[in-house]
């Protein structure tokens, strides 16, 4: 992969990590998208900002349309991206959506619309940007994942921390099935930030009204404690720009060392022990099995 200036996708860039890693991005010289949805609509002033900051800092930072739960959309922004910037080299799958409540509440409906964003979304970006970077024999797709598939689980999240833990995992098979297109992948695992994003203002909850008042008799007030305590666990200094930074640092890395898994957890709930075992015996796996050429591109088949 050429290490200079990249042409760069973010999807759900209009806010939090997105948001700051497009502009960290375009910062160091990078050709970025910040896809957005209903960017003529809800998302049109951010459209403005992104504008406005790249007009300011005199650097590439583009807005496009792109929402991750149409195929016609991505399909769209996909080509749009490639007329207009002539190439692709890195995606970043950004777009997600939390819920918060009891799993029981949820209808098998709702849990659908969260695995819809969270896990189908990154299947259609994949579809439609992967045929590009499999012809080009290079690039780099870069997920944001969380701690909250593997770290400690608090209750009442379930809904999206299965929607996470299903997206590293097709993170993971992908990594292995696109290593010999010479694609990489890398993780970026976030761990709880409370503030500094949407993440939390925007979270949902079920809809019905039977199970949850059940629940409350016994757990009141337990999605606001959970919030606080993990709140309380953060420490001072912990930064959303954190986040942006690892993305930062992992698309600069030179080819051929870009890292499999980051994880930029300042509450460290974890995740990053157990992902480093998981990752470990999928290494010693892939290589007992005589695929060790899956690993990342570039590496010798065993
Ligand atoms: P934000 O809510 O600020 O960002 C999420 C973005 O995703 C929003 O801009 C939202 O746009 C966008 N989005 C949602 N649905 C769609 C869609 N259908 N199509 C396109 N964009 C969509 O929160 P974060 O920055 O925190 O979240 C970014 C990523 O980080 C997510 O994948 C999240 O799971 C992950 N993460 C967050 C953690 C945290 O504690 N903050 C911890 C670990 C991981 P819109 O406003 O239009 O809905």
């Amino acid at each position: 992969m050429n290490d200079t200036a990249k042409t760069i996708v973010i999807t759900g860039a209009g806010s939090g990590f997105g948001a700051l890693a497009a502009r960290s991005l375009a910062r160091a010289g990078h050709t970025v998208y910040a896809a957005m949805r209903d960017t003529t609509g809800r998302n049109a002033d951010r459209v403005a900002d992104a504008r406005a900051y790249a007009s300011a800092y005199g650097v590439d930072l583009r807005t496009v349309e792109l929402d991750v739960l149409s195929q016609e959309s991505v399909d769209a922004a996909t080509a749009t991206v490639l007329a207009e910037a002539g190439g692709l080299d890195v995606i970043v799958h950004n777009a997600g959506h939390m819920v918060t409540g009891p799993t029981e509440a949820f209808t098998p409906e709702e849990l659908m619309a969260v695995y819809d964003t969270n896990v189908l979304g990154t299947q259609r970006v994949n579809r439609a940007v992967l045929p590009h970077l499999r012809a080009q024999r290079h690039g780099l797709v870069l997920w944001i994942g969380s701690t909250s598939s593997r770290g400690g689980t608090p209750p009442y999240l379930a809904p999206y921390f299965a929607a996470k833990a299903a997206m590293d995992s097709l993170a993971v098979s992908y990594a292995a099935e696109l290593a010999r297109f010479g694609i990489e992948t890398s993780i970026v695992v976030p761990g709880s930030f409370t503030t500094g994003t949407n993440h939390f203002v925007t979270g949902g909850h079920p809809s019905e009204r039977t199970v949850v008042p059940a629940y409350e008799e016994r757990y009141a007030g337990l999605m606001d404690q959970v919030a606080l305590r993990l709140a309380e666990l953060a420490p001072a200094d912990a930064d959303v720009s954190q986040v942006a930074d690892a993305i930062v640092a992992v698309v600069n890395a030179p080819y051929g060392t870009r890292p499999f898994r980051v994880h930029v957890d300042p509450v460290n709930d974890g995740s990053e022990e157990v992902s480093r075992v998981a990752d470990r015996i999928r290494a010693e796996f892939l290589t007992r099995i005589g695929l060790a050429d899956l690993l990342a591109p570039g590496v010798a088949p065993s």
